[in-house]
């Protein structure tokens, strides 16, 4: 691989340029922005591949489907990203604009430049610089570029039906991953579930003058009342019969966190934290973090929040929460479970409404695929990587593996500190290049296992 490693060393400009030109591309999901120009501009580098690719029309944005035979004709990879990116309000929190791209301290700043254009065109330049300097691939390679990723993947599923034979594959090598800066690159396995909810509750026709709350319920009290009935304060999700299905961990995926090199000081610097919940440290904290679920306010809207004193009272509230599920957690068993807690103590006028819905997903960490990517990540990165069996987070792995039996491993051009889904999202030029030759090294080696 030397000689393919010294030609990416010798483009990366080029490949940074082209990093640079899709994260100049918006292409916000939740806000319908930009979504086609992107794709367009995917099935442009697609197309310079020699593919033909297919932009797959569903009830939401495009799904663009692309293959190359290789050389091992009994051997494929597939590359699931996606080419949709989080908004990037508060935009006044953004050091230089969210889709200036703009490089400085050896890093691209951009909406997107981690999650996931990054790591999407690692894999497709991987692609282009082994078939620039061996010719054809050594392996058949697909690509699955989905533009729905960061609102839930509402359509994939559909594609996973219409299109079974476009799923097949030996392994999926899924969306993204990260590094710690300098540090050992993340291999996981396995995403969390997520289930995302509003609260809603509405108490008038509209906003009333703030002496009628002697006499009218407040929605934001009514929430904010249902909420406390959610979670104690040792952070304890008291959901009657959340907590049911979730397995304690195997003694394999406790074992897994030991070998985890979770920098807390670092970490707790990073967010500015003092501590982590109940002080957690250790062995428990990793355990909490990557193997039980979360009920998250991700967001509470109600009344005035304005300049100065309004006396206002709110006729309507609203909350959105964002749950982790982890095994056998689903969003069909836990969204009746949040309706009958609250329905039981009271809050039948609270509305429920489901945003999107994903099970938990883990692939199994002995299969081939998983195997030969953890073997790949030290020739390139010079140090063993971390084998996470499950992320914190969540993306559609199950919609696609667990329906085809698929394994999926994830890994990319992430860091720790690349602020996705947050302002000021960057991604490390250097980790870019790396993640161009882990993603041949992986299409090289697991091509020959
Ligand atoms: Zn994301």
């Amino acid at each position: 691989m030397k000689e393919l490693y010294g030609y990416i060393d010798r483009h990366a400009q080029e490949y940074i340029a082209l990093l640079q030109k899709c994260c100049r591309q918006p292409s916000i999901s939740a806000q319908n922005v930009g979504i086609r120009e992107m794709a367009a501009l995917l099935v442009e580098e697609l197309s310079r591949l020699g593919t033909l690719p297919d932009v797959v029309e569903t009830g939401g944005n495009p799904i663009i489907y692309a293959e190359l035979p290789g050389k091992n004709a009994g051997r494929t990879i597939s590359f699931y990203n996606h080419y949709d990116v989080q908004p990037v309000e508060p935009v006044e929190e953004w050091v230089s604009d969210p889709f200036g791209a703009e490089i400085r301290d050896g890093k691209l700043w951009a909406r997107g430049a981690t999650d996931n254009k990054g790591s999407l065109l690692s894999r497709l330049l991987a692609v282009k610089a082994y078939q620039e300097v061996y010719g054809q691939v050594p392996l058949n390679v697909k690509f699955i570029y989905e533009g729905e990723e960061e609102i839930g993947s509402p359509h994939l599923g559909e594609f996973a039906d219409r299109f079974p034979q476009r799923l097949k594959t030996d392994g999926f090598a899924w969306e993204g991953g990260s590094r710690q800066v300098g540090g050992p690159l993340e291999i996981c396995l396995g995403v969390k579930g997520l289930l995302y909810i509003e609260l809603r509750c509405k108490t008038a026709s509209g906003d009333l003058h703030s002496s009628n709350a002697a006499i009218v319920k407040n929605p934001a009290w009514r929430l904010v009342q249902a909420l406390a009935t959610m979670k104690d304060a040792q952070d304890n999700i008291t959901i009657d019969g959340f907590m049911d299905a979730v397995r304690e961990p195997s003694a394999y995926e406790m074992e897994c966190l030991e070998t985890l090199r979770f920098r807390e000081d670092a970490t707790k610097e990073r967010m500015g934290l003092d501590g982590f919940i109940n002080d957690l440290t250790g062995i428990p904290l990793l355990k909490k973090l990557y193997y039980m679920p979360t009920a998250n306010i991700a967001g509470f809207k109600a009344g005035y929040i304005g300049q100065g004193a309004k006396t206002v009272e709110p006729g309507s509230a609203v909350v959105k929460m964002d749950l982790r599920l982890v095994p056998d957690q689903t969003p069909e068993d836990i969204l009746p479970k949040v309706r009958a807690h609250l329905d039981r103590r009271g809050f039948a006028d609270i509305e429920v409404v489901k945003l999107s819905g994903e099970p938990p997903f883990r692939a199994d960490p002995e299969c081939l695929f998983a195997k030969t990517v953890i073997k790949c990540a030290k020739p390139v990165y010079g140090i063993d990587p971390e084998v996470f069996v499950s992320s914190s987070g969540t993306t559609a792995m199950y919609q696609f593996c667990h329906r085809a039996n698929l394994d999926a491993v994830m890994f990319g051009a992430g860091n720790e500190a690349a602020n996705i889904h947050a302002p000021n999202e960057n991604i490390i030029l250097d980790d870019f290049v790396s993640a161009i030759k882990m993603a041949a090294t992986v299409m090289e080696e697991f091509a020959k296992a």
